[in-house]
């Protein structure tokens, strides 16, 4: 039986880049915070992209988590096993129930592995692969570099997801890699994508399909959910999402990106909207119901694509906000969607994708952004997991006003 043994003033649950920034936000104002948080490390999950396709050794997406804490928090090594927001209150792991004043939740989201029969079992053998993992990331770079041909498929699941862009950006580099390897003329490449099209924003998807999927001779597949995978056979089992209609199509390397969804813990709880995201207010980052409890990141029920980059527009609204909600004032920052995708489309090659909860593009530098450059693969090279480690988690300002990670 667990009993209150804490009372904090503000408790932020989860050290991703959206609990970090908040904790390190709010503590730099002189209040009282308690971080909770598992895991001894941090990742940062752009970087498996890269990692997959070899351009970085996955073990830079680490580091230590004490490091990354700041030292006016609490850190509270245990994980939250239950929301009671009418009491507010939580439980934890470790049997602990906390009390609070405010209450971030930053829990990021939970990948379904277990959803595709077939997958959790054989990731990193058989032709399988996922950058989706710390560990399946670098798996995902031994197969393609020892691709010697023959069909290699790419897939999307239902959204949402984290990093919408993810799934394409390892296509296109493993379709490069392939030419560069001399494999490419014996090699098919398919995207098979449960969305009707290439990306939500026309502008970027007119510019992938014209620039990358044309050219590069990548079929489209679209509407088709991945169902199961056969890996003795080689087999992936896909459905048409509108006529119903399966098909088990051949493979010889299957990328997968997972289905996602939202923490059971937070599903489980009254802090959930019916899809079970945390239910706050998209422009104050505020719970609809509970007026001391905020949510940023990928844990958020917000209508817009979940980044780091849309993190770093969120956590000053939220922080604002939050400091307004302490001072017993209504909220006094608005957050418009802001997200970004630093599509890689190539060693030495990136489109940038900037917008908002229209889906209208909302682009940081003074020239078109969808066209493919090498200036913008160097910013999601070097320029941006900088700025994410210096500025982004320790919640300083950002040095533009836009554009994100
Ligand atoms: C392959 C890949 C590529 C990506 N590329 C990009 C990109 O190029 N640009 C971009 O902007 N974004 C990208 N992203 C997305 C980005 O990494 C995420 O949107 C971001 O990490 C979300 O941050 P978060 O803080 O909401 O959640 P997370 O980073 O997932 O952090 C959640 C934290 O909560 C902790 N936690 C979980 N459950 C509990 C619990 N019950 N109790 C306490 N703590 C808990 C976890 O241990 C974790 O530390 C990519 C993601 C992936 C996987």
């Amino acid at each position: 039986m667990s009993t209150t043994t804490q009372h904090h003033r503000i408790v932020v649950a989860g050290s991703g880049p959206g609990g970090l920034s908040i904790a390190a936000r709010v503590a730099a104002q002189g209040l009282e915070v308690a971080l909770i948080e598992p895991s001894s490390r941090h990742v940062y999950q752009p970087f498996w992209t890269l990692a997959g396709a070899g351009i970085v050794d996955h073990e830079l997406s680490v580091r230590p988590m004490a490091d990354m804490i700041p030292s006016a928090v609490k850190w509270l090594k245990t994980s939250v096993t239950g929301f009671q927001p009418e009491l507010n209150q939580l439980q934890t792991e470790d049997g602990q129930t906390l009390s609070y004043d405010f209450l971030v939740v930053a829990l990021g989201l939970q990948i379904d592995w277990h959803k595709i029969p077939g997958l959790p079992e054989r990731l990193g053998q058989q032709g399988v692969c996922s950058i989706y993992d710390f560990s399946g990331s670098e798996q995902t770079w031994e197969l393609i570099r020892n691709f010697k041909g023959g069909h290699a498929i790419f897939t999307f699941p239902p959204p949402p997801i984290k990093c919408a862009g993810a799934p394409q950006k390892i296509l296109y580099l493993a379709e490069e890699y392939f030419r560069k390897a001399n494999v490419r003329d014996k090699t098919r490449v398919s995207y098979f994508c449960a969305t009707p099209t290439i990306f939500s924003v026309k502008k970027y998807a007119d510019a992938l399909i014209r620039q990358c999927v044309k050219p590069r001779d990548i079929a489209t597949h679209f509407n088709m959910r991945l169902k199961s995978v056969d890996a003795e056979n080689r087999q992936a089992l896909f459905e048409n999402s509108e006529s119903g209609e399966e098909q088990r199509i051949d493979y010889d390397l299957l990328h997968v990106v997972p289905p996602m969804s939202a923490p059971d813990v937070i599903e489980n709880s009254s802090l959930a909207n019916a899809e079970g995201w945390v239910d706050v207010d998209k422009a104050t980052l505020r719970h609809k119901h509970f007026d001391n409890v905020f949510a940023i990141g990928d844990c958020a029920g917000l209508p817009t694509s979940k980044t780091a980059a849309a993190i770093r527009a969120q956590s000053p609204v939220l922080a604002a906000n939050l400091l307004a909600a302490v001072n017993g004032q209504a909220p006094v920052a608005t957050y418009d969607g802001y997200t970004a995708c630093p599509l890689v489309t190539g060693y030495g090659k990136a489109i940038l994708a900037e917008f908002d909860y229209e889906l209208q593009p909302q682009e940081t530098f003074p020239f078109d952004q969808s066209k493919e450059s090498l200036l913008l693969y160097l910013l999601k090279r070097f320029v941006l997991p900088q700025l994410y480690w210096r500025a982004l988690i320790k919640g300083r300002k950002w040095p533009w006003s836009k554009v994100g990670t």
